[in-house]
């Protein structure tokens, strides 16, 4: 019996198929892997402007960084955050947003012309409690209080800005969070609502950080995130601030 050499064999075609299946195996998570590290980049960029927009706020504002949060009347919806003290410097809101969180019902409906509402906040949070605090006693002072940036001696290596998360009892999810708490002041490990230690790791394992200075890049979160009983270890010399600004 000759052979069709015009056609292929069964055995043949389901050859081709399996090496084309083997194939979209292989390279499918490395597809995953480079468009995550796209994200990434974006969000790295995205963070490096909200950091220059907090010193441009600075500028304007005694050489202060806003403060976390701020009211300015009784109750939470008289309640403002560190953004809408910086929003005014950004281009867009959609800076506020990591790429890469995967819920966030509030950055979703970034409307024009408004900041996003309290909490869920974008994925990216504000080094807390040293570089950004509460106002306190100045809660109803429409110039809140915050840190004075030529206080701080190590700006190039301590943070502002981080990609954060927090998990989400009721919808089961990971959402953004306004706030990192140091590891320092708060070891909790994933306590309190799993909020403690709440660096995000989403672009491929890492987390983009925006320095006081107004540089941003990417790191393992574990360099982030590390024991501070092992500060001697410590990969990012107090990153913090815990000891030392
Ligand atoms: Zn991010
Ligand atoms: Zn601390």
């Amino acid at each position: 019996m000759s052979r069709n050499a015009a056609g292929f064999t069964l055995i043949e075609l389901l050859v081709v198929i399996a090496i084309i299946a083997i194939l979209a195996a292989v390279l499918f998570p490395v597809l995953i892997i480079a468009r995550e590290a796209g994200r990434a980049t974006s969000c790295a960029s995205n963070m490096g402007e909200l950091a220059r927009a907090a010193l441009m706020y600075s500028d304007a504002h005694d050489g202060r960084l806003p403060p976390y949060d701020y009211f300015v009347g009784a109750g939470q919806a008289n309640r403002r955050m560190w953004y809408y003290c910086i929003y005014p410097y950004l281009k867009t809101n959609k800076t506020l947003v990591c790429p890469s969180l995967k819920f966030n019902a509030d950055a979703e409906t970034p409307t024009a012309g408004k900041p996003p509402p309290y909490n869920r906040i974008a994925g990216i949070g504000v080094s807390w409690p040293h570089v950004f605090w509460d106002s306190g006693a100045g809660m109803n002072n429409p110039n809140p209080p915050g840190l004075i940036l030529s206080s701080v001696r190590r700006a190039t290596k301590v943070m502002m800005l981080t990609d954060s998360y927090y998990f989400d009892t009721a919808l089961g999810c990971n959402v953004g969070f306004p706030l990192c708490y140091c590891p320092g002041c708060y070891p909790g490990g994933t306590g309190y609502d799993g909020r403690y230690n709440n660096v995000a790791d989403r672009h491929n394992g890492q987390a983009n950080v925006a320095f006081l200075d107004g540089h941003a890049k990417c790191f393992r979160r574990s360099k982030i995130v590390y024991p501070f009983n092992k500060l001697e270890e410590a990969p990012l010399s107090d990153i913090w601030g815990h000891f030392s600004l």
